[in-house]
């Protein structure tokens, strides 16, 4: 049984100018419920309902800006993260192997990082996240929805993939990664990116939603040329490795979308979205590549052998607030 997801958590909105050299970002979440206007695109509203349970259980840390809703996050050592390339990621500009490639080192590097050790502030009634992730799969799929989405497709996607040779995994994170000649209903236009639930295969599948910002550099992207540029003006790969970080943290501290959200709504990663912090400039000699070292592009963390600019992450301690690492 399928059924359209009831509720969708949108990510990483398109709202935001580089203001300045100094590389200030103005950032905002478009969510589904909002009416707003970004970049000139009218953003329509979609409803978004939202059931709150109470608290329960003596585990959980409360009390820094964010709030526990009773449900599950999800607790694996490390949470396997399954990818579905979706479109033709054999083409051009960051469309590409090499895209590929650079996504599974970040995930399959980030594991236990400072950066994502910050998720172990999060927890349920049984433990907390451990803060390591893994690839558990990647599979491709070149197109069996065709090239304009919307939501029954991509349930319809992840279900093939299912089909196809991933595990059924409820602990797991399945991540829809779509190349840039694909549309989305509501990608580039109210979001960068979502994660959702959904009973798949008589399972409750967490997914996401992340799409090639190629397709909106000035909505999805924070620079266009990004530490992991191959080209000058193509940073697609960056840019999803950005959503990439805020969905599937929220996915896994959030999974069911009755877990860790705000009074407002907002996840973790929202609170913090497109908001980088301190960065550094990629320079001649740095991990960076090529075209990022001569951009002189900004990032903010290092592991697998590569820098990165991903956004920060709410913290639920101390009080809250956003930041790069533990
Ligand atoms: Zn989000």
């Amino acid at each position: 049984m399928t059924s359209l997801p009831g509720r969708v958590r949108l990510a990483t909105a398109v709202l935001f100018a580089i203001l300045t050299l100094n590389f200030v970002v103005a950032q905002d979440v478009l969510k589904r419920g909002a009416d707003r206007r970004a970049n000139g695109h009218d953003v329509t509203a979609v409803e978004e309902t939202m059931q709150e349970a109470g608290p329960s259980g003596q585990a959980v840390v409360t009390g820094n800006g964010i709030n526990y809703h009773g449900g599950p996050v999800l607790k694996g050592n490390p949470v396997p993260i399954y990818l579905i390339w979706y479109g033709n990621w054999n083409g051009t500009g960051s469309n590409t192997a090499a895209t590929v490639s650079l996504v599974e080192n970040y995930i399959n590097t980030l594991g236990n990082t400072p950066r994502e050790l910050v998720n172990t502030t999060y927890g349920d009634t049984t433990g907390n996240v451990s803060g390591n992730v893994t690839v558990g799969g990647a599979i491709f799929d070149t197109g069996s929805q065709g090239t304009r989405l919307r939501n029954s497709r991509l349930t319809a996607i992840v279900q093939r993939a299912l089909s196809n040779g991933l595990p059924t995994d409820p602990n797991g994170v399945y991540m829809v990664l779509t190349s840039s000649n694909v549309s989305e209903q509501g990608f580039c236009s109210s979001f960068c990116g979502f994660h959702t639930h959904q009973t798949i295969n008589g399972t409750d599948i967490k997914w996401a939603f992340v799409g090639n910002p190629d397709r909106c550099p000035s909505g999805c992207e924070a620079q266009t040329t990004g530490p992991n540029s191959p080209n000058t003006g193509v940073g697609g790969a960056d840019g999803m490795i950005n959503v990439i970080q805020h969905e599937h943290e929220e996915t896994i501290t959030d999974p069911d979308l009755n877990a860790w959200f705000d009074a407002s709504g907002q996840e973790n990663s929202d609170k913090c979205n497109f908001n980088f912090g301190a960065t550094t400039a990629c320079t001649t000699g740095s991990l960076c590549s090529a075209a990022g070292n001569s951009a002189g592009a900004r990032f903010n963390a290092t592991h697998g052998g590569n820098n990165w600019l991903v956004q920060q992450q709410w913290e639920n301690a101390a009080g809250g607030k956003c930041v790069q690492h533990l």
